[in-house]
């Protein structure tokens, strides 16, 4: 009997390697002789038809579904299920995530945390809350070279959230990060205090 069941997620921006992890965890699970059934949804266009991709040259078996729902009439069999770019997918796939978890079966999904403008990206932050465990992976700025890019810098012009394609992003750091200008962040810092009275004063220990 699996007792492995649980919900992991693997977060992060572009060219952080989040592919590659979600397909490394599912190859893992093979080696172990456990059934595994990999999707991604068909709004992603970049990959070969029934493959997930990563940028180093990883490539695992997937099934391609136009809604969350479609991988309930897949999933019977599996034990391990990976869901890859799940940004993608619309608010369904929290309940088809309870559901699989329902089923004792152990769900690996791969996403987008923050869309182009830097803001949090369709259903994957509610996905964060019920995961077991996250992982957040980094990029290196294509910008500065720092190895902590968080954000999907978009370098074309569009108001689209999901635009696919890779050559229309770069990963960038968050001092390297430009949103669009309707996203810049507006708070007006106030006036440093250098003489701010001390915090403790006074303190009796009862
Ligand atoms: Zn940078």
């Amino acid at each position: 009997m699996y007792s492995g069941y649980r919900f992991e997620m693997i977060v992060g921006c572009m060219s952080a390697g989040k592919s590659s992890e979600l397909i490394r965890r599912i190859e893992r699970a093979r080696l172990a002789y456990l059934p595994t059934i990999m999707f991604r949804s068909a709004t992603d266009t970049r990959s070969r038809p029934d493959h997930v991709e990563s940028r180093n040259g990883l490539t695992s078996q997937a099934i391609v579904v136009e809604t969350a729902k479609d991988m309930l009439k897949y999933s019977s069999q599996a034990i391990v299920i990976g869901v890859d770019e799940c940004q993608f997918f619309d608010d369904s796939l929290i309940d088809v995530i309870h559901v699989l978890l329902r089923q004792k079966k152990k769900v690996i999904a791969s996403g987008l945390d923050l869309d182009y403008r830097g803001l949090p990206f369709g259903c994957v932050p509610q996905l964060l809350t019920l995961a077991d465990r996250v992982d957040k992976l980094l990029a290196v700025c294509r910008k500065c070279g720092s190895d902590f890019a968080c954000r999907t810098q978009r370098v074309v012009q569009s108001n689209e959230q999901i635009l696919v394609g890779d050559s229309q992003y770069e990963a960038r750091c968050i001092h390297c990060f430009e949103p669009p200008s309707e996203y810049q962040l507006k708070l007006e810092i106030p006036e440093p205090q250098y003489f701010a009275p001390p915090i403790t004063q006074n303190v009796s220990i009862v």
